[in-house]
């Protein structure tokens, strides 16, 4: 017994998955076909993307935004628990990894949901925000280059609605933040966006440690 938050060993994280998970076929598919990749480690735990489409249905989301798609096994959890009329712009660089996405969601028959923009996601922001698309996002993921994250947080917070929901991938990042002699790019931003985060007033905050750490910023009225 303890007040804090419990280590999960392999044991019990197989235990968790094994009594919590209904990750449906299509996800366990792309999940398998991402594995393959060299880049496999970018995508998601299932427990998080099915924690995610809690998000999505809690928050009655018809709108959501997510910086960083690659094989879209995030953007296909969400469209799954989105009402048929709820859409999803999809920000990714990556013409090869998000045409894994695109066959994945057409075979789910989301594909209609999900609006991929193939651009730095800092110029599709701009666009959004350009034709007048603040406080339109009942939700954000981010989940793109860390060094990115202080910018695109400020844009999602502006598209983001009043009472809207940012989650941003990766803020444990493995542990790195908390071994102060690991001073790289991606660590240092990290970590200077959780501070800078904790300090934020605009929003309410939780850190929840699911995957390699989400951290929730939902918008103050
Ligand atoms: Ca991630």
């Amino acid at each position: 017994m303890s007040n804090r938050t419990i280590a999960l060993d392999d044991r019990l994280y197989d235990y968790l998955c094994a009594v919590s998970l209904r990750e449906p076929a299509l996800l366990v598919e792309l999940r398998a076909e991402t594995a393959a990749l060299q880049e496999a480690r970018m995508q998601i735990a299932p427990e998080q993307g099915q924690f995610m489409a809690m998000l999505v249905r809690l928050l009655n989301a018809r709108e959501i935004l997510e910086i960083g798609t690659f094989t879209g096994y995030s953007a296909l959890a969400m469209a799954l628990a989105l009402p048929p009329d709820g859409r999803i712009v999809a920000c990714d660089v990556s013409a090869e990894w998000t045409a894994i996405a695109s066959r994945y969601w057409r075979e789910a028959g989301v594909a209609e949901r999900i609006e991929l923009r193939l651009a730095p996601a800092t110029e599709t922001l701009e666009a959004l925000l350009a034709d007048g698309h603040e406080d339109r996002f009942d939700f954000a993921f981010i989940d793109a280059d860390k060094t990115g994250y202080r910018a695109y947080y400020e844009a999602c917070l502006r598209l983001v609605r009043p009472g809207g929901l940012i989650a941003v991938d990766n803020t444990l990042w493995n542990g790195r933040v908390a071994d102060d002699s690991v001073q790289d790019a991606d660590t240092c931003a990290i970590r200077a966006f959780n501070a800078a985060l904790h300090d934020d007033v605009r929003v309410d905050v939780s850190l929840v440690p699911i995957g390699d750490g989400l951290t929730l910023a939902r918008r103050r009225g």
